[in-house]
């Protein structure tokens, strides 16, 4: 696959701390500053700033925990939970053709935050396969992070 240039992953890398998490992070940030689109009791819904595609959304639980079988009932259940409102949101706001969702575990399955784990929310549209690939280095978005935000926010602030 051709490498484009990737300034935000530059950006990135440099101002990621050795051993900071962020999914331990970002939920002390103020939601706009972070891009949570939502609190629930044990996870939270985050976009992800180096998305795979428009709308790409992670759920992580409030806990530093590497693996789903660490999980309480209480949280897993919730993310589950999440999962289908986030689904039943990108929907509404982005009109995918399908999703792709799951775990990355183990640096080696190309976790980048392997200490902590998040559920990916992968939304997709019909001949994006040709040139987005779900794993991989490369991407063109075409949304913007904060429009996808402001397009996104309030669906999350509904009654669910
Ligand atoms: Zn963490």
């Amino acid at each position: 696959m051709r490498k484009l240039w990737a300034p935000w992953r530059a950006k990135f890398i440099l101002h990621v701390k050795k051993d900071e998490c962020i999914f331990c992070t970002k939920p002390k940030e103020r939601d706009e500053e972070a891009y949570i689109l939502y609190r629930g009791k044990y996870n939270f819904i985050i976009l992800n700033i180096f998305p795979y595609n428009s709308g790409h959304l992670m759920i992580a639980p409030y806990a530093h925990k590497s693996s789903p079988e660490y999980l309480t009932k209480e949280e897993y259940t919730e993310m589950f939970e999440l999962l289908q409102w986030s689904i039943e949101n990108l929907r509404l706001a982005l009109k995918p053709d399908g999703f792709n969702v799951g775990f990355n575990i183990g640096r080696v399955a190309g976790a980048g935050y392997e200490g902590h784990i998040h559920l990916h929310i992968v939304p997709r549209w019909n001949g994006d396969t040709n040139f987005m690939p779900v794993i991989g280095d490369t991407k063109v978005i075409s949304v913007g992070i904060e429009d996808t935000y402001r397009l996104l926010k309030p669906l999350f602030e509904r009654e669910s």
